[in-house]
């Protein structure tokens, strides 16, 4: 596996690989894997270890009622699924379903399908409509934000209003290949839009007193919110 991390070198990230999460990762989760290897933007499927962060998270306060934005094949989707309780709900929201079917067929034999409401559409609107149900106002356990950079600040307000008190927001991506702590002439065109939007994401957030945040250098970098008040 390639290093996507920020760790110092390749051996050491194949050696945490397979120390510690390989040996625990199941099964549907393998194949999953597998399975996206070969899509060109396989490098967008979120790495085993960060996997691995986020079942321990969910594990931790028990979730049952999560989000998702950002599906693509569904790594992170399929984990929450076998992570969380038979009558747990995700709602899952991606702009493109087609990136969704490739690992649908895994997730039918993993018989946790009923737990997901896969709705395809650009996830603010989606999250509009949520909001405007005062039943789902404080009652989601958790969410899990890995699209658009653009727009994460505006999740973030959505997501705080859709989560309980004590409810965990996970936020990938945070740290941009690194870039975010390097001057903006040193870093290629295309990362560019997504270093600005991230440094003055990361800067708000950091200021944010609704959450307590914990900024993993795991992956891309992984920031954990969870909500005060
Ligand atoms: N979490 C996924 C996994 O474990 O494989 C990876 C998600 S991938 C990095 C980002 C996904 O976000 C893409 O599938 C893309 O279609 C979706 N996306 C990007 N912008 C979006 C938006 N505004 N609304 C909904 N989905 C969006
Ligand atoms: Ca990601």
């Amino acid at each position: 596996m390639e290093n996507k991390g920020l760790l110092q070198s390749r051996e050491l990230y194949q050696y945490l690989l397979e120390t510690s999460v390989y040996p625990h990762e199941l099964q549907p989760l393998k194949e999953l894997r597998d399975v996206t290897a070969s899509h060109p933007w396989a490098t967008m499927a979120t790495a085993p270890d960060a996997g691995q962060l986020i079942a321990m998270l969910l594990k931790l306060i028990s979730a049952k009622k999560t989000i998702e934005i950002g599906v693509f094949t569904g790594y992170s989707l399929l984990l929450t699924a076998l992570t969380i309780p038979d009558d747990g709900r995700i709602v899952a929201i991606d702009q493109n379903r087609d990136t969704y079917e490739i690992g649908l067929p895994i997730i039918r034999k993993a018989a946790v399908e009923h737990k997901i409401d896969f709705i395809e559409s650009e996830a603010l609107p989606v999250l509009d409509k949520l909001l405007e149900e005062n039943l789902n106002h404080e009652a989601f356990d958790f969410a899990f934000v890995d699209a658009d950079k653009l727009n994460y600040l505006k999740y973030h307000e959505k997501l705080l209003k859709l989560l309980k008190l004590g409810g965990i927001v996970v936020y990938d991506n945070t740290l941009w290949g690194g870039s975010v702590a390097l001057p903006e002439e040193s870093v290629a065109e295309e990362m560019k839009a997504g270093r600005h939007f991230t440094i003055e994401f990361n800067k708000l957030l950091a200021a944010d007193t609704r959450v307590q945040i914990c900024q993993v250098p795991l992956g891309d970098g992984i920031t954990i919110c969870k909500r005060l008040h």
